[in-house]
């Protein structure tokens, strides 16, 4: 018996059923052809989140952040490293707290940069304050491990 995952591609948001064998095969969106892994964290908006974050089997680490926040700014080529690490096992996006207020409510996100994990539409793990790539991948792993 084959094992598959769910999957949402970072182009399109089409679910992709994908053997877990094959996830690290650099495969490819049965929609839009493009690669479902790119080693670069999506950028999220409230219209996509759920594909994401409810209807994918990948656990989902979010980088809710701000431009105005020096501490996400030194943050994100971390966060960049981060997702060439934890992909294909792991699925990572920035959400912009200023242009998503609506998520920003929804999680009650009270401080900048905050790393929350989703996992099948539960958030599993947070993190608030600036991690380095090292840290980001360590937390993540371990809170996957639990
Ligand atoms: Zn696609």
């Amino acid at each position: 018996m084959t094992t598959t995952t769910t999957l949402a591609c970072p182009h399109c948001h089409s679910l992709n059923r994908v053997p877990e064998a094959r996830l690290a095969e650099g495969p490819s969106c049965g929609r839009c052809h493009q690669p479902l892994f790119t080693a670069h964290p999506l950028v999220l908006g409230v219209d996509h989140f759920a594909a994401h974050a409810d209807r994918s089997e990948l656990p989902l680490l979010v980088d809710f952040w701000a431009a105005w926040c020096g501490p996400c700014q030194k943050m994100a080529p971390h966060f960049e490293r981060a997702a060439a690490q934890l992909e294909p096992y792991v699925r990572l996006a920035k959400v912009d707290t200023q242009s998503e207020p609506t998520l920003a409510q929804r999680f009650n996100i009270r401080s900048i940069p905050t790393l929350a994990l989703f996992h099948q539409g539960r958030e599993v793990a947070r993190q608030a304050g600036a991690m380095d790539a090292a840290g980001i991948v360590r937390c993540t792993r371990a809170a996957l491990a639990r």
